[in-house]
């Protein structure tokens, strides 16, 4: 089977940056035991599993960082890419952790604007995906100022009053879906002040899935299913490449049965994704002659 490796794809600096911090901080005796990550330092269960088992590291998963807090009694906590509010941190601080901050300076630059904004008395329009980590630090910033919405209904519900109203975003959502929306809230809106803050990282990925699957019968994402820019990947090749695509967990979630009559499959990652477990669909991939899939598929 003839593979196209969507480039860039994969781990982005965030992620990376991090998972290295955990692993420093694990390796080095001098900070406390037990090592806590107050939830999953990303979304992909491959690596909260490789930290607990080859660091020690206990990743804690549940709704909300501040009750989290309340399992952890002493040691060393770790904050995730995704940010937190300061009401974690001082509480942290209070319980007498050590607190290592792993946020990703992507986020903590719209962490910085929220307050900036908040400050000069705007109210703040974020844009953002609901029981995700991210906009729930990004709110803790300016708390009653800063108004979570994820599509036009939403937006309708809002009641601003009269003071300056400004727009800002979760990093890792649909540019294109994101774009529609903030037009909707400048129809209501007109003056209001717009930051766009998806990353970098993930524009590049999703430009390049959506200009590179043009070329490929299907496209298959390696990504965890909590992983908002590995859904998101999904989504913008299906609606702005109209290719189909699959997210899967790992080479073990491969359907045959997607790939009969394929002769071309590209294949991308999201950004919490291990490179190995990408490597690993690309080798089974390339290994497939298209003809026997067919009969395979036909027999499934
Ligand atoms: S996806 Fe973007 S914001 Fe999130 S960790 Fe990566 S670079 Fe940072």
């Amino acid at each position: 089977m003839e593979v196209i490796k969507i480039t860039p794809r994969g781990y982005c600096y965030g992620v990376v940056d991090a998972i290295q911090m955990a692993k420093q901080v694990a390796q080095e005796p001098a900070y406390p035991r037990p090592i806590h990550i107050l939830g999953l330092i990303v979304h992909n269960r491959h690596v909260v599993e490789s930290l607990e088992k080859e660091y020690g590291i206990i990743s804690l998963d549940g709704p909300d960082r501040l009750s989290l807090l309340d399992q952890i009694t002493e040691g060393t906590v770790i904050f995730t890419a995704h940010g937190v509010s300061p009401a974690v941190k001082a509480k942290a601080k209070e319980k007498g952790l050590v607190c290592i901050d792993a946020t990703c300076p992507d986020v903590t630059r719209t962490h910085e604007l929220i307050r900036d904004l908040a400050g000069k008395g705007y109210q703040i329009i974020y844009i953002g995906k609901r029981g995700h980590p991210e906009p729930e630090g990004a709110m803790g910033e300016a708390p009653g100022r800063v108004h979570l919405v994820e599509n036009e209904e939403d937006v309708d519900r809002l009641q601003l009053g009269d003071g300056p109203v400004a727009v800002t975003t979760q990093t890792t959502l649909s540019q294109w879906d994101t774009e529609e929306l903030i037009e909707y809230i400048r129809s209501r809106y007109p003056n209001v002040l717009v930051y766009n803050e998806i990353c970098f990282a993930t524009q590049a990925r999703q430009e390049a899935a959506v200009t590179q699957a043009k070329d490929a019968d299907l496209v298959l994402v390696v990504g965890d299913v909590r992983s908002n820019n590995s859904n998101r990947l999904v989504q913008v090749v299906r609606e702005r490449a109209g290719r189909p695509a699959y997210l899967i967990d790992s080479v073990n979630e491969i359907d045959l049965r997607w790939l009969k009559g394929a002769r071309r499959v590209a294949v991308t990652s999201g950004s919490s994704t291990p490179t190995h477990l990408t490597r690993e669909v690309i080798e089974f991939l390339e290994a497939l002659d298209p003809d026997q899939v067919d009969l395979m598929a036909a027999k499934a």
